[in-house]
């Protein structure tokens, strides 16, 4: 699936040029003795990480109409003028972030963003002046929190939440979306009590005296269904701020999960429009809704380089939050539990061979190593009752290292991978609580599929959405304490750049046009703060990104 708009056509002309320069290097451009080419701006005197097929690494990129047009030495200067000619002092410039796992949204006044908070009084302090804000009787809402990142070692309860809005029903839900908790006035409108029995698939939460804590599991929607739906306006005006903050952190590209075919109206909406300077985009709708995605469907090609459909989602477990990941051995001291599919087996084999029958592209959600190995059987399956060449249907997250014996079969089929090696770091105290021995060790394993022979990309999931701790947990497979998950998972820099890249272009069906700073490619770029290739890696968290250029434009300057 090849979703290049047609005005890509053009930028397809130009990459082929671009190609035939790019194999002579520093000799192209205008004859030896011509005036220099005209171009639109020139970066030198950096230490350009190409990113293309050999890591090459120049000091000059030269870009016209948001193209590279050639990458090399100083002698470029020579060859090329352009009005502007930025001095980058030694910096690194490499290619913008890919970042393809991702969650961005647009979000309703009533709601509070959590990633950053530090303790249960800090999310109490968030809630009453929330409450404050939207009146008495109004919802409350909020994402992101983590017990791991709070002082007090634990999750905020509905005797919090109660404190902090006894006049407003609350709903906050953990880091990774798994569980939720709600204060009491939330409860009593959704009518949960503590005689409610568990949804299936989830869990409420009790006190050993049977009363609710406000923790609900895996089905918090039992309570969010109840939160009213934010207006259009408010949802696009966030969404263009949560959007262009993505540059900031230097990324240029996102792969974003898990959205409802409507809101793709609301995207393409924005980005016709859009004031700020927006990311590139592909979105995943999720295989829940067929006549939906059948509308959908019928657009598959269209988009342009900035926005458009992505591969299809499917669910195949859930995550370890929760935890809900289906594995092949019982959880950590939790008698027989194994997690569980989120949908029945015969259902996600099913789906799986019907999108894969319809020609599309899959994004498929699979954490524990039992729903790993059973997707990528199906997947095998389908391949070979159906064979297609080039499908790139990945696994998102695999963050259970499965059987040698399923990795060769990804090999063997072409089956893919987006994993978040952040996640060694946030959720390490998750995997302590569920996981131990091998299992625990190998968590978000990354050298062993390589190895294998499987093609790994590299995101974020938002856990936290800044590239640097994935590259930072790649390197040293460090969790949170600093203690080490099996250090032969470890990968290079360079491989980490690279799946935070050019595989994450290569996800995209779009290898030829972005990932890597070469001839014909956008002139999507970030400058460094410091040399990730030299840089001692317990530092690479605090590395920033100095610029951003989308399509050779300046997007973002931390200055
Ligand atoms: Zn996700």
């Amino acid at each position: 699936m090849n979703n290049l708009a047609p005005e890509l056509t053009s930028t397809k002309a130009v990459l082929s040029l671009g190609l035939l320069c790019g194999l002579v290097l520093a000799g192209c451009g205008p004859a030896e003795q011509g005036p220099p080419a005209e171009a639109d701006l020139i970066l030198t005197n950096g230490k350009v990480l190409t990113v293309d097929e050999n890591f090459s690494i120049h000091d000059t990129v030269v870009v016209d109409e948001g193209l590279i047009v050639a990458t090399g030495g100083a002698s470029l200067l020579q060859s090329y003028s352009a009005p502007e000619v930025v001095d980058l002092q030694g910096k690194v410039l490499m290619p913008g972030f890919i970042d393809s796992h991702t969650h961005i949204r647009g979000r309703p006044n009533h709601y509070i963003d959590l990633t950053e908070a530090g303790s249960v009084v800090e999310i109490r302090q968030l809630v009453e002046a929330k409450a404050e804000e939207v009146g008495a009787g109004n919802w409350v809402t909020g994402y992101g929190w983590s017990e791991d990142q709070l002082t007090e070692g634990r999750r905020p309860l509905r005797d919090d939440l109660d404190a902090a809005a006894p006049d407003n029903p609350v709903i906050l839900t953990r880091a990774g979306g798994h569980s939720a908790v709600a204060n009491s006035m939330a409860l009593d409108l959704a009518e949960v009590t503590p005689d409610t029995p568990d949804p299936e698939g989830g869990v409420i939460e009790r006190n050993p005296d049977g009363s609710l804590n406000g923790v609900i599991r895996e089905r918090q929607g039992i309570v969010s269904r109840l939160v009213p739906e934010a207006t259009p306006d408010e949802l696009v005006d966030s969404l263009e701020v949560n959007l262009n903050n993505l540059l900031a952190d230097g990324i240029t590209s996102i792969i974003d999960a898990s959205k409802a075919p409507a809101e793709y109206a609301m995207w393409e909406g924005l980005y016709d429009s859009a004031e700020l300077p927006l990311p590139r985009a592909a979105l995943q709708f999720q295989w829940h809704d067929p006549p939906a995605i059948a509308a959908v469907k019928a657009r598959v090609g269209e988009g342009n380089e900035f926005l458009k459909i992505g591969p299809i989602k499917v669910f195949a477990d859930g995550g370890f939050t929760g935890p809900a990941a289906f594995t092949t051995e019982p959880y950590r001291d939790q008698g027989d539990y194994r997690g569980y599919l989120d949908m029945p087996e015969e259902d996600l084999i099913a789906h799986l061979n019907e999108i894969h029958d319809a020609g599309w592209q899959m994004g498929i959600h699979a954490i524990g190593d039992a729903a790993i190995e059973l997707v990528v059987d199906i997947l095998a399956g389908a391949l070979e009752n159906n064979p297609r060449e080039d499908h790139r249907h990945y696994l998102n997250h695999f963050s259970m290292r499965p059987s040698d014996a399923t990795m060769e079969t990804m090999a063997q089929h072409g089956i893919a991978i987006t994993q978040q090696p952040n996640f060694t770091y946030t959720l390490e105290g998750r995997y302590v609580e569920n996981l131990d021995g091998w299992r625990l060790q190998h968590n978000n394993p990354l050298r062993s599929p390589m190895d294998h022979g499987v093609t790994v990309a590299i995101s974020s999931d938002i856990l936290p959405i800044g590239p640097m701790v994935g590259l930072y947990a790649a390197v040293t497979r460090k969790g949170m304490t600093g203690a080490v998950y099996a250090e032969e998972e470890k990968i290079t820099i360079e491989e980490a750049i690279r799946g935070y890249t050019r595989t994450g272009a290569w996800l995209l069906f779009e290898e030829d046009v972005k990932g890597s700073l070469e001839p014909g490619k956008y002139a999507d770029m970030i400058v460094l703060s410091d040399d990730l290739l030299t840089i001692d890696p317990e530092r690479i968290m605090d590395v920033e990104v100095e610029q951003t250029w989308l399509a050779g434009r300046l997007v973002y300057t931390s200055q």
